[in-house]
């Protein structure tokens, strides 16, 4: 049950927000509440004060010189209505629209609560570090800006330091993308996610999510790549450190170089 002496906050910026932050010893913030409402229920979350960003001005999808500024409450269906966001990254409408849970979690889950929250097994987590997303913070103190790859500190485990809100997510458009995932069925959570790119100056790289704590970015580069090469080559470089409830280490680990290899596909050659 959710305590009664919780103080809950909408602030309608981020200064008020980050101000609320710095006030309360303890306080959690919410984005769109799918993680963190029911482990605030189950008693997993403990806090005195809520602060929710529904209305704090961070939920629009920008586009300046070329980069895709993502506020960090866009959620995944708020991204898939962006006009023209199909041509300007495939790569994240791919994970939008595979996100299960249905239409619920799609209207309500954002991208800067998945990145927060760190879940291994998550499908935004592979996709930013991926497109070498970076990852604006926000506090009293001012703001920094954190690669995704090392936002992701370890398995449910993200750099945000007390008193700090993630306000943005900008992203530089690739070439070319793929995207593919394994789930044991339409409506359960990803085990392996990869996601394949190709930059504009014949940069290859595939990132594998689920099966070390954080995602693992591997060059395919210099790789003459025949599926069999990059098969081989996930299976020596990923290590099976990560296991859940739905898989063992060891299973991640068997089934990432085909997962890769389906990704890189899509790239149509490299
Ligand atoms: C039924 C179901 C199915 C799902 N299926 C999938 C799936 O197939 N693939 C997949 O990848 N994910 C899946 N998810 C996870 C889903 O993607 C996340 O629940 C969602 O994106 C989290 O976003 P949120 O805004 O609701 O986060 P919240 O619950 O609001 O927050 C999550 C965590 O991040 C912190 N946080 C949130 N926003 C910020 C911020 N701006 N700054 C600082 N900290 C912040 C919170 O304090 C909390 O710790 C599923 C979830 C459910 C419930």
């Amino acid at each position: 049950m959710i305590r009664d002496r919780l103080r809950y906050h909408a602030p309608a910026d981020v200064e008020t927000a980050c101000r609320i932050l710095g006030d309360s010893p303890s306080a959690a913030v919410i984005g769109g509440g799918t993680i963190a409402v029911p482990r605030l229920g189950r008693g997993e979350l403990r806090a005195d004060d809520i602060v929710h960003l529904s209305r704090a001005g961070l939920a629009e999808v920008v586009l300046s010189e070329g980069e895709l500024r993502i506020g960090s409450m866009v959620t995944y269906a708020g991204l898939l209505a962006t006009p023209g966001i199909e041509q300007l990254n495939p790569l994240l409408c791919t994970v939008a629209r595979g996100i299960t849970g249905g239409d619920q979690i799609r209207n309500q889950g954002t991208l800067g609560g998945s990145i927060c929250h760190a879940n291994p097994a998550s499908d935004v987590p592979t996709a930013l570090v991926a497109l070498r997303a970076r990852l604006v913070l926000h506090s009293i103190e001012g703001e920094r800006e954190v690669p995704a790859g090392e936002f992701l500190r370890g398995g449910f485990q993200a750099d945000i330091r007390p008193g700090e809100i993630l306000t943005h997510i900008l992203v530089r458009p690739v070439d070319r993308s793929g995207y593919h995932k394994f789930k044991l069925s339409e409506s359960s959570w990803p085990i392996v996610t990869a996601a394949a790119t190709l930059t504009h100056d014949r940069q290859c790289h595939v990132v594998l999510g689920g099966v070390e704590p954080v995602p693992v970015r591997i060059d395919l580069s210099q790789i003459v790549g025949t599926e069999s090469t990059i098969r081989e080559l996930v299976a020596a470089t990923v290590r099976p450190t990560w296991s859940d409830a739905l898989a063992p280490a060891e299973y991640r680990h068997l089934i990432s170089g085909e997962i890769a290899a389906r990704a890189v596909a899509q790239l149509g050659g490299v």
